[in-house]
């Protein structure tokens, strides 16, 4: 029996990585203790080092795909690899991952009879039929391609943790976020932003695949780890799923024009042919979030982009 405490015990897997690291500093911020295990497939302890020291965190190398016995109030899962670079380099780990790690830390919830959050994604949806996707929509998601050991087991952990829910009357909340950009997102995951702000901060040419006007929506970091920490605490009946991010739209074009400007960069613009099935647009509808969480994003993208900037110059300074 633990000493009752008003604070919390919480686990966070995948803690050494871009959310979870953050999700960390506003969980110890609010004067809770933390445990993080991750196996640091794509975490970096730089992510944490700020922390070692904090009697209130401690970090375990762990990797979830096997069982972890320890006793916390509460659990966030976020351990998987998220960007299609890191995703694919090993897909069957990825799928064990997804699967056999929400089953290890579903265990680990329903032993405990604790809480416990799922980092779903907008990937569910698939290459989506229907715009903007709300939570009732299904998805169009190809079982067999290169993308599928992310997608499908991204679906499926959604499937048992609403089967823990229904069958072991478990305490769940599942978030389906969409695309966040902010410090501590990888340099060479091949994404749009990382991408972009590192070119011009080199002064080498910006990439845009396509014409670029396709459209995107980024959601600042701090935004979303504080939809994650509202959600946490909404009643038991709402177990979601609920779209997170942010749904205000901007071209490619005009995301590569901002970071120029905003990094004082001597770059180009370049074309590079558009990757196939990259959709032209992405946009979360968060009418649900607002409604149940009280909740929308605040961090405008030159603020973001700035904080962001700022970060990338510390980093590649550093070597
Ligand atoms: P990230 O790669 O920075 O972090 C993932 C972390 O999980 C890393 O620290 C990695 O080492 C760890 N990990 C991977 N496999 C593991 C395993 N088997 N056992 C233990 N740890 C493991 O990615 P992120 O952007 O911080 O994403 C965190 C979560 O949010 C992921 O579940 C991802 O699918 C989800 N998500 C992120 C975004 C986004 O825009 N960043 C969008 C949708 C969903
Ligand atoms: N598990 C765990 N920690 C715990 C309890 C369970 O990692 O504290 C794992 C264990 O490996 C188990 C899985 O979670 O296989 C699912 O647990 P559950 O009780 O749902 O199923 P069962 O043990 O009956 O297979
Ligand atoms: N993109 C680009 N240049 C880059 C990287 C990406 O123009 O160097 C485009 C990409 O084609 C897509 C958009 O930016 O239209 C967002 O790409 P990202 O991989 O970041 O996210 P996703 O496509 O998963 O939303």
């Amino acid at each position: 029996m633990r000493i009752y405490n008003p604070h919390k015990r919480i686990l966070v897997t995948g803690g050494a990585g871009f959310l979870g690291s953050h999700l960390i500093d506003r969980l110890l911020a609010d004067g809770n203790e933390v445990v993080c295990a991750d196996n640091l497939f794509t975490g970096n302890k730089r992510n944490i080092a700020h922390l070692h020291g904090n009697p209130a965190f401690e970090f375990m190398r762990h990797d979830v795909t096997f069982p972890l016995y320890l006793e916390v109030d509460q659990i966030y899962n976020l351990a998987c690899p998220a960007s299609p670079i890191h995703y694919q380099h090993d897909p069957v780990q990825t799928t064990k991952t997804s699967v056999h790690g929400a089953i290890n830390m579903l265990g680990l919830a329903k032993r405990l009879r604790c809480r416990i959050f799922q980092a779903s994604t907008s990937e569910v949806y698939g290459d989506p039929s229907v715009h903007p996707q709300k939570e009732d929509y299904w998805g169009n998601v190809n079982p067999i391609g290169m993308r599928s050991c992310y997608d499908e087991g991204k679906r499926c952990a959604e499937t048992l943790f609403f089967d823990y829910h229904r069958q072991h009357a478990l305490d769940i909340k599942v978030a389906r976020i969409f695309n966040t950009y902010g410090p501590r997102m990888h340099p060479n995951d091949g994404r749009v932003v990382s991408n972009f702000i590192v070119q011009a901060l080199r002064n080498e040419p910006i990439t845009i695949f396509g014409d670029g006007s396709q459209t995107r929506s980024f959601c600042y970091v701090d935004d979303l780890i504080d939809a994650f920490v509202r959600f946490m605490a909404t009643p038991a009946d709402f177990p979601g799923p609920v779209n997170l991010g942010n749904p205000h739209e901007f071209t490619i074009l005009q995301l590569a024009t901002r970071v120029i400007e905003l990094t004082g960069s001597r770059s180009a613009i370049v074309r590079r042919p558009l990757p196939s099935d990259d959709p032209m647009q992405r946009q979360p509808d968060i009418s649900l979030a607002r409604e149940r969480i009280g909740w929308s994003p605040r961090v405008q993208l030159d603020e973001g982009l700035g904080k962001t900037i700022a970060y990338f110059d510390e980093l590649l300074k550093a070597g």
